[in-house]
């Protein structure tokens, strides 16, 4: 299996979304079909699929991202009638998010159906379910006239690609088919809701807000990490890192900001490379060293669809150091802090 994944040639095709070119759709549907792997956009990052009822194509997943088998994958479907048909029991009130949240970034922790191989799910009870709003990703999961397992299309551990080149960077040569179409619009994994359990309980932050789910069900909670851990296992440990040292600073204001100068000049004498992440209101305030501006403080939705991107560029530029500003705490801003926390480890 080692060498079959390390001896297969990539083949990257560009795809337009809004002016599909069937015929290269139905090669990559086709590609799945046959077991083979296919990294695809979708509206939150890219994600490395194979066809979620063969598992010997659900091994490969693992084997080309060096993913531990206790780390459950999401299932991707084209619609609802294709989600009732993966689980025991659709509840009710999951049932009104998935016709208000779907297609999007929302992932439903659901009692599986038996159809889905032990592998997928790591051998749990149940099985996580989206919907993918992403043209791209829709018209895959038609040609392949299969339900998609689809991780982060990245070597586990590291940075989630947000850019076909990202991918490439992890996954050359070790994944049969890119579709390549630009750049991912939210930026951030879809959150992770468990609707198994009574309230509901976000097990992962992400591009669907805790905000607007409660809008609908007001009572849903977020998981304390004893009970994500337990219900999700793989999900806390260190996670969506760069190959640089990422320091969080969590003070406010321009105490912030004091402090992350003193720490990048204290590295920077030391002779480390410095790289800064930065809202666009304090980018000035860095000057003379590496600075990658996310977006105005408030643009939350810019600062989530730059974060990985420049993540990655700074390691590209060998940053040893990355030091970042911290985001504010509610709606999209959860998830970026969650991701800043799990990278700083
Ligand atoms: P990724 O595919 O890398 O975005 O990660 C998906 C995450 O969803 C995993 O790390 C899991 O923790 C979570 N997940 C997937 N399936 C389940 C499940 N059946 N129960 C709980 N969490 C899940
Ligand atoms: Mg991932």
């Amino acid at each position: 299996m080692k060498k079959f994944i390390e001896n297969r040639r990539t083949k990257v095709i560009k795809i337009d979304p809004d002016n599909i070119d069937w015929k290269h759709l139905q090669e990559a549907g086709q590609a799945i079909r046959e077991g083979e792997l296919v990294a695809f956009p979708t509206e939150t990052v890219y994600g490395l699929g194979a066809d979620a009822l063969n598992k010997e194509a659900v091994l490969k997943i693992f084997m080309a991202k060096k993913r531990p088998f206790l780390d459950p994958l999401i299932v991707h479907v084209g619609n609802m009638a294709e989600a009732n048909c993966l689980v025991d029991v659709f509840p009710a009130d999951a049932k009104k998010l998935g016709e208000l949240f779907w297609p999007g970034p929302l992932t439903m922790v659901l009692k599986k159906s038996k159809i889905i191989p032990d592998i997928v799910t790591s051998k749990l009870d149940t099985v996580a379910i989206r919907i993918p709003n992403h043209k791209v990703a829709l018209a895959l999961i038609q040609e392949a006239q299969r339900p998609i397992a689809a991780p982060s299309a990245n070597i586990f551990s590291y940075t989630s690609p947000t850019r076909a080149q990202h991918v490439l960077s992890d996954l050359k040569d070790r994944v049969d088919i890119v579709l390549d179409s630009g750049e991912t619009k939210i930026g951030v994994e879809s959150t992770v809701l468990d609707v198994t359990v009574k309230p509901f309980k976000i097990l992962r932050l992400g591009g669907a807000t805790w905000e607007s789910l409660r809008e609908v069900i007001p009572d849903i909670i977020i998981g304390s990490d004893h009970a994500i851990i337990k219900k999700s296992p793989g999900m806390l440990k260190k996670h969506y890192s760069p190959k640089a040292k990422l320091i969080l600073v969590e003070d406010k204001g321009e105490e912030m900001v004091k402090r992350i100068q003193m720490l990048a000049q204290l590295y920077k004498s030391e002779g480390k490379q410095v790289g800064i992440l930065s809202c666009q209101g304090n980018s000035e305030k860095y000057s003379g060293f590496l600075v990658k501006i996310l977006g105005e403080a408030e643009d939350l939705e810019s600062c989530a669809r730059h974060l990985y991107s420049h993540l990655r560029a700074l390691d590209n530029e060998k940053c040893d150091i990355i030091i970042s500003e911290n985001f504010s705490d509610r709606g999209l801003g959860r998830a970026i802090m969650d991701r800043l926390r799990k990278a700083s480890g």
